[in-house]
This record gives structure tokens, C-alpha cells and sequence, in this order.
């Protein structure tokens, strides 16, 4: 058989040469329509000498596997002003960055133009490139052609190399509008605020003083430490728990760099990065104000605190009478109050014969299993460091009083640090038993019988998955129940500041893996168990790196922000304050007096520092009075001219491709 007739009688072939023939015809009225006077070319602010190069990423394969780079190439090299455009196969390489570089150099260009991977990723090394090429590098525009074209529509490569050219016209015809714009600086007052004396805070602040920065520690309680000053040796490096609070606190209390507030409490925070107002008061007596580069969330957790009568648990009188039911808290306190030569292990002046741990109580919680919590809310995420804890108590119970039968009652056991497996692999050895349930079927809990009531004794029904849900009941005169974090009771900081929680409640940092102690709010960091649940080694790690963060903010003179941010036209203004009224970010925008005309009126003004460049007030002033630098309304404009002029259908003329 001929090659001819092979690929005749090949209907793989046939798609393809269909395909080609689609994108030849798709790239010939791109081509008319670029060279056809373009809807937005040369307009009102525009410039016919401009020069804009455009670079396109094969991001080795990601976008060139399904987008045809090299006809978005020889496309948009038609549109207007574009004198340059490459294709290379990895334009963040050194050799890709260096390119457009040169090319700035070379080829006078004005403006450039990346089309690659998620601006996230790469935006400020282009950004940088540019700038190495001596250009303005806010006259740079980064389209992501890779998560919206190639990744979106990887079964349609004719339809996502359309929508490459399009994103890519719309981008050239926004860069014609531009303007150079200048970082915003403001000045930066170096001096940390850390709220929240505990592990993490007091990390914090260490690591700041030794960096020669000065610190305001405010912990509400009287005493430094956190929750660890309840606890007693600590997994997994079994030290007193007490060894490690009083060694870092002798250090940030030797350490003049830092100035500690107990029984103190931030009553009000204003500002914005490098310049927080803050008001500090304590217990009683005079607030103080004081004036801070940054703000660290050091705030930590609460225990989980069982409803009245779940699992029978009663409070602090668990203790004393009834049913002898225990927090993990108010057991690890029982266990280190016992006398190291204690024969028993006493709970309401009875010796404990079985005690019953169960897990994930306030933890992992399920629909339609538990009762919400007061704020509706269920706690579905895992605690991370109960059952480690668990595990730790259990084998202390059965070294020290190898009577007492112990028997751990969990969904999944997860003991995910270094060295806390070990304590499973112990606990087991040392005779712990453990039950299996489904965390749809949790262990009921029931007095033994009336009379035995007095005695506190309790009956725990489980199905044992362990054995094939066979349903055990398991009399013990302890049940301990394994509560878990949950979020801190800061409130009133969340909105002072406007912070972001996520679902779980606690505070939500902007990206778990590339920001993973910053939050939304520019020159706030978040430090420890604030965050979530975590356990010592990885709330040390976080406030080291929250203190890194804030030291590289502090090596510079001033905060550099990027210029993203509102501005007015006094000349367009008239005074209906409806952007203020919009404005969702308090000081961000205000109304000042101002003479016009020998007249007094009122007119906007803009706090760059506070304003997030959201936005909402350009949306809402009928004047066209407020733009975003960046983004100005003609740019907007001149983007949609770009894709609405891109791609002519070649089955329907001139009509244009729908695309997605
Ligand atoms: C039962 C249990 C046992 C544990 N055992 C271990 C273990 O053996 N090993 C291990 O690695 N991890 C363990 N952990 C985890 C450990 O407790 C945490 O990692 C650690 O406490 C987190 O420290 P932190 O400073 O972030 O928070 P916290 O210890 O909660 O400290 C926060 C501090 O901030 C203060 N604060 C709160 N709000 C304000 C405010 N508005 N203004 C001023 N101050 C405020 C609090 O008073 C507190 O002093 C255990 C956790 C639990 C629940």
C-alpha cells in the first residue's frame, strides 16, 4: 500500500489533516483579522511606535503538547505594535529570562508580553527580567496559557491555541494603554508586635530580637508558656514540658530587644504594613499606643471542651462524683499529680482497675453523627496530636501500674511525627488493647447499672472492625476522652484586623505550601497552633519562619508594595462618596475637604497602604472618576476589543469562535 493511501484509509490521519486544515484556516483569518484595522489599534492613548515583544512557553511540553505555539507566534505577530514574538521552551529558564532581557536592549522594545504557566509562579521573575532589560517592569503583562488554554482544553488543541491568541491579543491591547507605575514605599517601622506568649510567640519573638529587631510580646494571661505549662514531659523527646517553656522564656526575658506585657490584651489595631497604630492594654490600668512595623499571631488554641453529658462527661465534678469521665487535659494533670510512688492510681479516692481512652473526641467530627458546636459549625479536621498524646499516657499508665488494664478505643491512629510510632509499637507491647470503631459508629458510653452509678462505673459498647464488628461491651472505671484543639476565642483580633479563618476555624494563611505563614492582610504573619493544630516540633518551625518573614520585611528601609491600588481623578470626582460607602477595607478611602474654585467640597482619597486594589469603588463611580492603576477602565476596554477581535471562524466568516 502506498504512504498516499495508507494515510487515505487511516482515520487517525484523517482527524489530524482535518485538524491542521481547521487551525491553517483559523490562522489565515487571524491573520486577516490582525491586519484588518484592529478594534482597539491606535486609539486615545496609545502609541503607533510602540514596540511589544511577546514571549510564548512550550513550558516543556505543558503547553506546547496541545496549544501549537509556533502559529500563536506567527498570529500574533501580526497584531499591532508586536515586533517581536519567540517561542521558547521554557521562558523562567536563566537562558529564557535572559532573552527577553537582550531583546529590551537590542530591539528597543517598550512593552513585553509572557505567555506561560499561572502568574503566581512566575510573575516577578518576568517582572524582574524586565527590569534587568532596563524597562519599567510594570509594563509587562503575564498570560497564563498553560491552566487556560493547554490544561483547560487539552482535547481541543485547535480551540486552545484560539483561546492562546485571544488571552495573548487581549494583553497586547492592554499593554498599549499602559503607563510605568513605581512600587509604592511607605515607611517601615521596625519594631514586631507578637500577640501571644506561648511557644510560638515566645519562639518568635527570640528569633526577631536576635535579629536586632525590637519586640512588644503581649500574652493575655499572667504567665508566658501557653498550653504547655498544663502539660508535663512532652512527646516525642519525653523532656519536661516546663524545661522548654522556662528556657525560651529566661531568653526573651534577658533579651532588652524585648519588652513583655502580661495580663495584657491588643484593644485596637489601624494602619496598614510598616505603620501598625496598636493599643496595648493591661488587666487594669492605662492602655498604652504604640506604633509597629508587624504583626505576629502567636494566639495558639483551646482544648476542646466536651458538652455537658457527652460521653456522661460533667465538667470539673467528673472528678469528684459520678461518673469519673476526664478531658485528656484533666488526665495528664491527674497522672502528674499522682506520686511517682503511688501503688494506684486514685480517681475520687477509688482505685482505678481499667481506664478507656477514646479518640477523636471534638475531632473528625461527622454529619449527621455528632451535634454541631455552638457556632454550628462541625469540627472535621484532625486534631494531629491526641493521638500521640493518647498513646504517651496509656503506656504511663501501664508502666507505672501494670494492674491497671488500659484499653484505647480509635478510628485511625495517627502518629504521623518522627519517633511517635514508637509509642504505638510500646504501648502495644506493653499490653494496651485497642478497639476499632467506624467513626460513623462511635462507642456508646452508659452507666453499668444504677447502683454501679455510685461507683462511677461506665459500660463502652464498641463494633470492634478489628474483629469483624463483633460488639463488645467493656466495663471501666475511667474513661479519659481524647479531646483535640480547637480554634482560639481571638475574635475580636479577626476583626480588628480582618483576618481570614478557613472552614476548620482557625486562622487561614494565603497559601498552604508557598506563603504558608502569611495571610491576606499585608504585614501580619502567622505563628504556631494559631493556624491549626500542631505539634511543638512544627510550631517552632512556623514561628522561625514567621520571624524570617518578618526580618526580611525589616531589611529594607522602606515596604515596598506593588502599585496595584485605587486612584481618583480630581477632576472627575464629584463628591458622592459612593466609593467610600463601597470600600470594604477600613481607612482605605475617605472623604476629604478640598478647595475647588474657591469653593470647599468634599473628594475622595485614597490610602495606598490600606487599599487592596479590589476594585469595588471603580465599579461604583458613575463619574469614571476612581481607576486602578494597573487596570485602568481602557485598558479593560482595550482587553476586550483584543479577544473579541482575535479569532475569526473560518466555517462562519467573520463570526467569532466560541471557545470553552
Ligand atoms: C492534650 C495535648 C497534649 C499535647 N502534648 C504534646 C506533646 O507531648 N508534644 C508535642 O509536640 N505537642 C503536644 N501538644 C501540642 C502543643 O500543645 C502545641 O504544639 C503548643 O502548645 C502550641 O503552642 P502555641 O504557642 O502555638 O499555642 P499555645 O500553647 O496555645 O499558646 C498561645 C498563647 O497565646 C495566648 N493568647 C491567646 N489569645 C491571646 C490574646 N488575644 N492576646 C494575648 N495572648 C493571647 C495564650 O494565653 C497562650 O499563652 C499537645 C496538645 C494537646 C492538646
Amino acid at each position: 500500500m502506498s504512504m498516499e493511501n495508507q494515510h487515505r484509509e487511516d482515520p487517525h490521519c484523517e482527524n489530524e489533516q482535518a485538524e491542521t486544515a481547521q487551525i491553517e484556516a483559523q490562522l489565515a483569518a487571524a491573520r486577516r483579522a490582525a491586519m484588518a484595522p484592529h478594534a482597539s489599534a491606535q486609539g486615545a492613548g496609545e502609541d503607533a511606535h510602540l514596540k511589544i515583544g511577546v514571549y510564548i512557553c512550550r513550558c516543556g511540553g505543558n503547553i506546547s503538547d496541545v496549544v501549537n505555539v509556533e502559529q500563536v507566534a506567527e498570529t500574533v505577530q501580526l497584531l499591532p505594535n508586536v515586533t517581536t514574538a519567540k517561542v521558547h521552551t521554557f521562558v523562567c529558564s536563566d537562558p529564557g529570562q535572559q532573552t527577553i532581557s537582550e531583546d529590551i536592549l537590542q530591539e528597543n522594545l517598550d512593552r513585553v508580553v509572557v505567555a506561560s504557566c499561572s502568574p503566581f509562579l512566575h510573575e516577578q521573575t518576568f517582572r524582574g527580567a524586565v527590569a534587568r532589560g532596563g524597562l519599567n517592569p510594570y509594563l509587562y503583562e503575564h498570560v497564563n496559557i498553560r491552566e487556560q488554554a493547554s490544561w483547560a482544553h487539552r482535547h481541543d488543541p485547535s480551540g486552545a491555541t484560539a483561546k492562546a491568541i485571544r488571552m495573548i491579543a487581549a494583553a497586547v491591547g492592554k499593554l498599549r494603554h499602559a503607563a510605568p507605575l513605581e512600587q509604592i514605599k511607605l515607611p517601615n517601622h521596625r519594631r514586631a508586635l507578637v500577640i501571644g506568649g506561648g511557644i510560638a510567640g515566645m519562639k518568635a519573638a527570640a528569633d526577631l530580637a536576635a535579629r536586632g529587631i525590637p519586640v512588644l510580646l503581649v500574652e493575655k494571661t499572667e504567665k508566658l508558656g501557653g498550653r504547655l505549662n498544663d502539660r508535663g514531659r512532652v512527646y516525642p523527646s519525653e523532656r519536661d514540658a516546663s524545661e522548654l517553656v522556662e528556657e525560651l522564656a529566661r531568653t526573651v526575658q534577658a533579651n532588652p530587644r524585648i519588652e513583655i506585657r502580661l495580663s495584657s490584651q491588643v484593644k485596637a489595631v489601624s494602619g496598614f504594613i510598616g505603620n501598625f497604630k496598636v493599643e496595648v492594654a493591661p488587666e487594669g490600668g492605662a492602655a498604652e499606643q504604640r506604633t509597629v512595623g508587624a504583626i505576629l499571631l502567636a494566639t495558639g488554641f483551646r482544648p476542646y471542651q466536651p458538652r455537658e453529658g457527652e460521653f456522661l462527661y460533667r465538667g470539673g465534678s467528673s472528678a469528684s462524683a459520678g461518673p469519673a469521665v476526664l478531658t485528656l487535659p484533666e488526665f495528664i494533670q491527674l497522672l502528674r499529680a499522682t506520686p511517682e510512688n503511688a501503688r494506684h492510681l486514685l480517681v475520687n479516692g477509688r482505685a482505678v482497675r481499667n481506664v478507656a481512652f477514646l479518640h477523636c473526641v471534638g475531632s473528625r467530627q461527622l454529619d449527621g453523627v455528632h451535634e454541631p458546636q455552638p457556632d454550628g459549625r462541625l469540627n472535621t479536621y484532625c486534631s494531629r496530636t491526641c493521638c500521640t498524646t493518647i498513646l504517651q499516657q496509656a503506656l504511663a499508665v501501664r508502666r507505672r501500674f501494670p494492674k491497671t488494664g488500659v484499653y484505647n478505643f480509635y478510628q485511625d491512629i495517627r502518629t504521623y511525627g518522627r519517633g511517635e510510632e514508637n509509642y504505638y509499637t510500646e504501648a502495644s507491647k506493653a499490653g494496651v488493647v485497642f478497639f476499632r470503631y467506624n467513626g460513623e459508629e462511635p462507642p456508646a458510653v452508659a452507666l453499668s447499672a444504677p447502683e454501679s452509678a455510685r461507683d462511677g462505673a461506665i459500660s463502652i459498647t464498641v463494633k470492634d472492625t478489628l474483629t469483624w464488628n463483633e460488639e463488645l461491651t467493656l466495663p471501666v472505671d475511667l474513661l479519659v476522652l481524647g479531646t483535640g484543639m480547637i480554634p482560639g476565642a481571638i475574635a475580636d483580633l479577626i476583626e480588628q484586623m480582618k483576618l481570614a479563618t478557613g472552614e476548620d476555624g482557625f486562622l487561614q494563611e494565603v497559601h498552604p505550601k508557598l506563603r504558608p505563614v502569611e495571610v491576606a492582610v499585608n504585614g501580619v504573619l502567622l505563628a504556631g497552633a494559631a493556624q491549626g493544630p500542631m505539634n511543638i516540633q512544627e510550631t517552632l518551625a512556623a514561628a522561625g519562619a514567621a520571624a524570617v518573614k518578618v526580618a526580611a520585611m525589616f531589611a529594607k528601609e522602606n515596604v515596598e508594595l506593588n502599585p496595584f491600588v485605587a486612584e481618583v481623578d480630581p477632576e472627575l470626582c464629584c463628591g458622592e462618596a459612593h466609593c467610600v460607602t463601597q470600600c470594604a477595607y477600613e481607612g482605605a478611602l475617605r472623604m476629604v475637604a478640598k478647595e475647588v474654585d474657591g469653593k470647599q467640597v468634599e473628594r475622595a482619597e485614597v490610602n495606598a497602604g490600606l487599599c487592596t486594589g479590589c476594585g469595588a469603588c471603580v465599579a461604583v463611580c458613575p463619574h469614571r472618576a476612581m481607576q486602578l492603576n494597573g487596570w485602568r477602565l481602557d485598558q479593560f476596554d482595550a482587553m476586550v476589543d483584543g479577544i473579541a477581535a482575535g479569532v475569526p471562524n473560518q466555517a462562519c466568516g467573520e463570526e467569532l469562535v466560541r471557545i470553552g
